[in-house]
């Protein structure tokens, strides 16, 4: 099992040895952190960079711009698009001015307040520039948390979002928001990337869920809510003298070549307990009955969402022969009856890994 609470301590560290030397890090000056912030809201960082140094040149400070011309500070943003993003910047270090004096705000309310301040940029000059305890989730981070934390739902719509930002909340190191919130945003853009992430070489992946459950390419979940069909499947861990009965799929299909514990999908007007006894007579002869239901798992893929009903099951003709019985394969190219704790080192379906890690803990197989 993944162990998330080691995820802020290792991104910290690897934040502190490959930090890119950005021209708004050597001084973190809130004026220099806020219009970093505003170029990066619509443009990749590299083109960033260029413009920043050519913007920082001509208005090196608050005062600068505040007085400045509309026309100097559009000429002095052109080619980086979204002009909208200078005409904020020069409303808001005009407020700047007329409301506190010239001195940035220090609250985040107050940052909040400026034009073209969202949530994210507040958060992020609040927390960079200021040292506040504020977060700053946009779609790079919500990537990362999606990943680590395996969000399972999309993670634009209403739950995906309110559960980033809650796993940002609770994962923020009080007094570092600064470091934590650069460190996601750096990691993001060069370690876990929208594709490709670099899993192998990951600083992380020790704590990664979705690297855990094998299940990187379906996260974050992307919104495809007409599309997502609800599918409700049981499952069964048959135990005989110790062993668990696990089986590998076929060599094409669907999670080709993982193991599974047996089962499928439940039929119309079938109940979950009916669906694992005759999924198991299926497809391997065996008759077995229920004895413990061990949980419900749900489990989000891009365009499904599994409903996963798990059950602890027995011989149909009791545990009482020492060697199990041989199967009749019929959805499977090989099967093992293994000990419990052989199981992490087999390759499972993430709904069955997720499965696996709650029978660590679970007195059934003591
Ligand atoms: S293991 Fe892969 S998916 Fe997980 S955090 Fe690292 S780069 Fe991202």
């Amino acid at each position: 099992m993944s162990d998330t609470n080691a995820f802020v301590p290792l991104l910290l560290d690897w934040f502190a040895a490959n930090r890119r030397d950005l021209p708004w890090r050597r001084s973190y000056d809130p004026y220099a952190v806020w219009v970093s912030e505003i170029m990066a809201q619509q443009t990749q960082m590299d083109r960033v960079v260029a413009y920043f140094d050519r913007f920082m040149d001509r208005f090196p400070d608050l005062a600068s711009l505040a007085t400045a011309e509309e026309d100097a500070v559009l000429k002095a943003w052109e080619g980086l698009g979204y002009y909208s993003r200078a005409r904020n910047l020069l409303a808001a270090a005009r407020r700047i001015v007329a409301a506190h004096g010239g001195a940035f705000p220090t609250s985040f309310e107050a940052i909040r307040a400026l034009p073209g301040v969202g949530d994210y940029t507040a958060g992020a000059v609040a927390s960079i520039a200021c040292g506040l305890d504020a977060v700053a989730v946009d779609a790079n981070v919500s990537r990362v948390l999606a990943r680590v934390c395996d969000i399972d739902t999309p993670i634009k719509e209403a739950a995906g979002k309110a559960r980033a930002l809650e796993l940002a909340r609770a994962l923020l190191p009080p007094g570092q928001a600064g470091a934590f919130n650069e460190a996601l945003m750096e990691f993001g853009a060069l370690v876990c990337r929208p594709k490709n992430p670099d899993c192998p070489r990951c600083p992380v992946a020790a704590c990664c869920q979705a690297r855990h459950l094998g299940i990187v390419a379906d996260r974050p979940v992307l919104s495809k809510s007409k599309d997502i069909k609800p599918i409700l499947v049981a499952t069964g861990v048959l135990l005989h003298q110790g062993k668990i009965f696990i089986q590998k799929r076929l060599p094409a299909g669907a999670w080709a070549n993982l193991w599974e514990f047996p089962g499928g999908r439940i039929e119309a007007g079938e109940t979950p307990e009916a669906a694992i006894v005759r999924e198991f007579r299926e497809e391997t002869d065996f008759t077995t009955s229920v004895a413990a239901k061990l949980g419900v798992i749900r489990h989000g893929y891009t365009f499904y969402r599994v409903t996963l009903h798990c059950f602890l099951l027995h011989l149909g003709g009791g545990n009482g022969a020492a060697t199990p019985p041989e199967p009749a394969l019929t959805a499977a190219q090989e099967s093992r009856w293994v000990a419990p704790e052989s199981l992490s080192r087999f390759a499972f379906p993430a709904g069955h890994r997720k499965l696996i890690d709650q029978l660590a803990n679970s007195l059934w197989l003591a």
